[in-house]
């Protein structure tokens, strides 16, 4: 049996139809604003944001980074490069034998996936919250190490310098080292083409303070 047809609501009469057509906008203007007036005015990012890369320090301020280029290997926009190097007594850049001398991430290419933290097996690289990158330059795009490198925190001696006497990698990971031993000083990078320094004559003053480890 055929269906009867349904009664079909009447038309609106034609002049409400132009206020009709503005009910989404007038909806729209009693709900809350989701402009945001940035720059002026900032929001907080979530606490783990993935911004640009930090690349940390030990306790003492030793590097984290042993050059193993897994991060590299990791990125899927092959926008890091590392080139590791071997530390040696008079030039220590981390407690163990290698360390990154070169440490670049090209941020032109770079997608802020997280991957290359993930890979890095020292905790050495990981992601701040600072994400105002943005740069006409593609040369500024390139981050290096020294612009990565963490700063100094209190309790810290910028590298080069020495391992912490009596300590190995293993105890630095151990969280063994807490701060930089007593008269740490740092020592003359010649692999960055530093001068070496003179010797200075220790005629005439104190005692050069002692490296003696305190407690493990
Ligand atoms: S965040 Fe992703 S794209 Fe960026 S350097 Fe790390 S792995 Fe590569
Ligand atoms: S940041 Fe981590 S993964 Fe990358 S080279 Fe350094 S130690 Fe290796």
């Amino acid at each position: 049996m055929a269906e009867e047809p349904k009664e079909t609501e009447p038309l609106k009469p034609g002049f409400m139809n132009p206020v009709a057509g503005f009910g989404v906008t007038f909806k729209a203007m009693f709900k809350k604003r989701l402009t945001e007036q940035y720059p002026e005015q900032q929001k907080t990012t979530a606490p783990r944001f993935h911004g640009r890369h930090q690349l940390n320090r030990h306790p003492d301020g030793l590097e984290k980074c042993v050059g193993c280029e897994l991060c590299a290997w990791a990125c899927p926009a092959d926008a890091i490069y590392v080139e590791g190097a071997d530390n040696t007594e008079e030039e220590r850049y981390s407690p163990g034998e290698r360390y990154g001398r070169v440490y670049q991430i090209n941020y032109a290419r770079c997608i802020l996936c997280g991957l290359c933290i993930e890979a890095c097996p020292t905790r050495a690289l990981t992601m701040t919250n600072e994400f105002e990158l943005a740069d006409s330059s593609r040369a500024n795009l390139i981050y290096t190490k020294e612009q990565l490198l963490a700063g100094l925190d209190e309790g810290m001696v910028d590298t080069p310098h020495a391992i912490y006497p009596g300590m190995d990698e293993q105890d630095y990971y151990r969280g063994l080292v807490t701060e930089a031993a007593p008269g740490t000083e740092r020592q003359t990078a010649l692999s960055k083409g530093e001068a070496p320094q003179e010797a200075s004559s220790t005629f005439g003053t104190d005692e050069p303070a002692s490296r003696e480890v305190t407690g493990r």
